[in-house]
């Protein structure tokens, strides 16, 4: 697919490939530089209490508890959320049987054809392999994804190279593919699990973001950015109606569910997609030579040309954000 210029042109952005590490250095310094902002951490929000005024919120740091009092509670915590369970949502995140192995390879150890600016990505029988540059091109991001009965909840297991090469057999596998999954010296592990669309992302003053509103597998690489863009319009939504936070909160929920039920469902097509075999796999590679990269991404358009506001529900009211329609139907 043609990503750089192209890409930039067809949906009004870049398509950058950024190091966890750079973004969120760079989300911190933006967060650092704002007078109105304190990073605290090492502090684990256990639970709450929602009164007249706002909430009171029970934090622990070590063996230390403390009590914080705010208008508004939050939660970005992520897969394992403790304020999930919390607003009303007993589901645990279910385990897809796949290990995402994840390394990094300074760009000079590999061939010159890994370095170029490009997502280069390899589909095969129940395991794919994507790899990238980041770092302004000096280092290598390696993903490799392969099917797993061992579940390992956490984002940093640790891997040995031979139970992934067992996923990416020299029967099955390229070479080159194979040569670049021997170079890295360690490998993190990440037991890939999701969770069914939510029915209740909060209550009052209390909400959900990210991966603890809308757990997805990685297969269409959404997860942060579905975050990111929870946050935009969440913000948006806050500043209209500050002195209704739980009809803004309830307004944001509206608005970004339907999109990201849709990128979770096409996030787990995608992954079925990548992993076949046999016959399936033949005709799916032939049926993407034949669409092509312009129609390939074309298929995308509808995840990369979003824009904030698109198919929402109109601001908050003084009245709140009861009877407000459903998004959906304005989503491309
Ligand atoms: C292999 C792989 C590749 C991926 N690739 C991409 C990609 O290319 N593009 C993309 O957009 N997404 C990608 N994702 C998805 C992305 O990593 C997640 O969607 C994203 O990290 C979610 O961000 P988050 O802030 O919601 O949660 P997290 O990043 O999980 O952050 C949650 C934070 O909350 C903290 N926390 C947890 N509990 C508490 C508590 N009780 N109190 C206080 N703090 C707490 C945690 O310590 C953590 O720091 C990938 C995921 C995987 C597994």
């Amino acid at each position: 697919m043609p990503l750089g210029a192209a890409a930039e042109k067809r949906h009004g952005a870049p398509y950058w490939m950024v190091h966890r590490g750079d973004l969120h250095a760079a989300l911190v310094s933006a967060a650092a530089s704002h007078p109105d902002i304190n990073i605290t951490s090492g502090a684990k929000v256990e639970d709450y209490a929602i009164h007249r005024h706002g909430l009171t919120v029970q934090v622990r740091r070590g063996i230390d508890f403390a009590e914080e009092h705010g208008i508004a509670l939050i939660g970005a915590d992520g897969l394992w959320s403790t304020l999930r369970a919390r607003v009303g949502n007993r589901d645990v995140p279910r385990f897809r049987q796949r290990t995402a192995w994840r390394s990094t390879i300074a760009a000079a150890d590999v061939p010159p054809v890994f370095r170029e600016p490009s997502v280069q990505l390899w589909l095969g029988r129940n395991a794919h392999l994507v790899h990238y540059p980041v770092g302004g091109g000096e280092t290598i991001n390696v993903v490799a994804i392969a099917r797993d009965f061992r579940e390992q909840p956490g984002w940093s297991g640790e891997g040995a190279r031979s139970d992934l090469m067992a996923g990416f057999s020299g029967r099955t596998w390229s070479r080159h593919a194979r040569d670049l999954l021997k170079l890295p010296a360690q490998w993190q592990t990440w037991s890939l699990y999701d969770l069914p669309a939510l029915s209740q992302w909060g209550e009052g003053p209390v909400t959900l973001v990210g991966d603890a509103a809308h757990p997805m597998l990685p297969f269409l690489a959404q997860g942060a950015g579905m975050a990111i863009e929870d946050a935009a319009v969440l913000a948006r939504y806050l500043a209209q109606s500050p002195g209704d936070i739980p009809a803004a909160l309830r307004t944001y929920e509206e608005a970004r569910r339907a999109r990201t039920a849709k990128v979770q469902a096409a996030s787990r097509r995608n992954g079925a997609i990548y992993h076949q075999a046999s016959a399936v796999a033949f005709f799916r590679n032939i049926g993407m030579r034949l669409i092509g990269g312009e129609k390939l991404i074309a298929r995308y358009d509808w995840i990369y040309n979003w824009r904030e506001g698109e198919g929402e529900a109109p601001a908050v009211t003084a009245a709140g954000a009861s009877g407000l329609p459903r998004v959906g139907s304005g989503l491309p």
